[in-house]
């Protein structure tokens, strides 16, 4: 058989009253006096597996109580329909066959805490939850790539390894770099991207992304996958008006395709739905007003905190865009707005119930002397950015981008507390293990 013949038990809807033989894994074993049932997972999901004496080998039926959890096992069986699981359909058991054993699993159907669960990670994610959450996390990176190749983008891919501070020189991990001196992990691939629009005008990157700030809350990670897309010819509001198509898409993917995956995490689809809705779109200083209101200690020309976020999120009730924050708590690249110089044409998405930002977007600055001046009054050196204003001085034109972070999408869709279940292996703070 061909490596691509292999059936799997989310291809048998059309088989009914077929005999089939499945590999797989012991998700769970459950009996009673004539019955026996056992969750086979495989690469597409569990599959409820069903033993009636009668109609089941004894060896079969023997080989049943020799069954742990995460056993490795071949099973042949009939295709019957079902409503219990995953899938309208369900496998009576012909024949089983261990392959491997698997003896003393250390994770259980108990609770387990977060800790014990994360220094297990490699096992972990064999959990019925954690197999449905990545399952939409690939559902997710499957709509951004599908959406954007229809819309004409092309894929270029960042380095890794740089020599320019993205966002914030303090937040940066560094390492040398042959005899070149210091290197840094990027943070953004973005000033790469700008270079590439010239080229194709519509391009991203997805990819790793590497943040050393010591921010111990449930939504930064140290290393998290960031999609990032940049676009020539696009304003502040196209970039926007693509944002917010793009998000809903995802959303429209998700609701279609990961609707059991969902109701593991017990999600509220309806609450989803609302996002299929226009976005709110609030400007900055109206944010900070209706934050004072609430009680919340917040200056124009300060940043938004994660409580301001997750107010504003929880008021609305609806992904937020909040636009036009003061220049002074931005990246040097942002465009200065046209009719106030202490602001700039930008834009963070808020998801609501309390997730937070998702997006960070603005229009870039396309004017060679004023980007200059932005780079030297945040403190950087010059010689690391003469490649990137270069740019500003060939054919520059408008041009827009924004960054979702994968993990933060992830989590609001889902509903996780905190984000480091949204990626296979987090890196935190106090964890690069395993
Ligand atoms: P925050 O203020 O929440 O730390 P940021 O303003 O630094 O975020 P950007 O630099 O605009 O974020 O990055 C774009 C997106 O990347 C964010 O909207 C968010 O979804 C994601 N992101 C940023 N930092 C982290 C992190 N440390 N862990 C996970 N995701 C992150």
């Amino acid at each position: 058989m061909r490596w691509n013949q292999r059936v799997f038990a989310g291809d048998l809807a059309g088989q009914l009253g077929k005999e089939v033989q499945l590999q797989g894994w012991v998700q769970y074993t459950r009996k009673s006096k004539k019955v026996r049932f056992l969750g086979l997972r495989d690469g597409s999901g569990i599959l409820q597996v069903v033993l009636v004496q009668e109609e089941c080998p004894a060896a079969a039926w023997e080989t049943f109580s020799q069954l742990t959890q995460e056993t490795a096992l071949e099973v042949t069986g009939r295709v019957q329909a079902s409503n219990q699981g995953q899938f309208p359909f369900e496998l009576l058991c012909l024949d089983l066959k261990i392959l491997s054993d698997s003896q003393a699993y250390p994770i259980t159907p108990k609770e387990h805490g977060p800790d014990f669960l994360l220094s297990h990670r490699h096992l972990w994610l064999r959990s019925k939850k954690q197999v449905s959450l990545f399952k939409v996390r690939s559902t997710v990176i499957h709509a951004i790539h599908e959406f954007l190749t229809l819309h004409r983008f092309i894929k270029m891919d960042s380095p890794i390894l740089t020599q320019t501070v993205g966002e914030d020189p303090a937040g940066l991990f560094s390492l040398s770099y042959h005899d070149l001196g210091k290197a840094y992990l990027a943070q953004t691939g973005q000033l790469y991207l700008e270079a590439s629009i010239f080229a194709h005008e519509r391009v991203f990157c997805f990819g790793p992304t590497f943040r050393a700030e010591k921010s111990k809350t449930r939504r930064h990670l140290s290393e998290f996958w960031m999609l990032e897309a940049e676009m020539a010819f696009f304003t502040h509001q196209d970039n926007l008006d693509l944002q917010e198509d793009l998000i809903q898409y995802i959303v429209q993917q998700v609701l279609e395709k990961c609707s059991w995956h969902l109701k593991q995490f017990n999600r509220d689809q309806e609450k989803l739905k609302k996002a299929l809705n226009p976005f709110i779109r609030l400007d900055y200083s109206d944010a900070v007003k209706l934050l004072r209101e609430k009680g919340q200690p917040i200056q124009w020309g300060d940043d938004l905190g994660a409580l301001d976020e997750t107010l504003l999120g929880e008021h609305f009730d609806q992904p937020l865009f909040v636009f036009n924050y003061p220049k002074v708590v931005k990246a040097f690249y942002m465009k200065s707005h046209p009719s106030d110089p202490n602001r700039v044409l930008c834009a963070d998405l808020i998801a609501p119930e309390g997730h937070g930002e998702i997006i960070g977007g603005s229009e870039r600055e396309t004017d060679y002397e004023e980007l200059k001046q932005r780079i030297l009054a945040q403190g950087l050196p010059l010689q690391p950015y003469e490649w990137y204003l270069d740019l500003r001085k060939y054919g520059s034109v408008t041009h827009s981008g924004f960054g979702i972070g994968l993990e933060r999408l992830v989590g609001w869709l889902v509903g996780l507390h905190h984000i480091r279940e949204a990626i296979p292996f987090p890196r935190m703070l106090e964890r690069i293990h395993p």
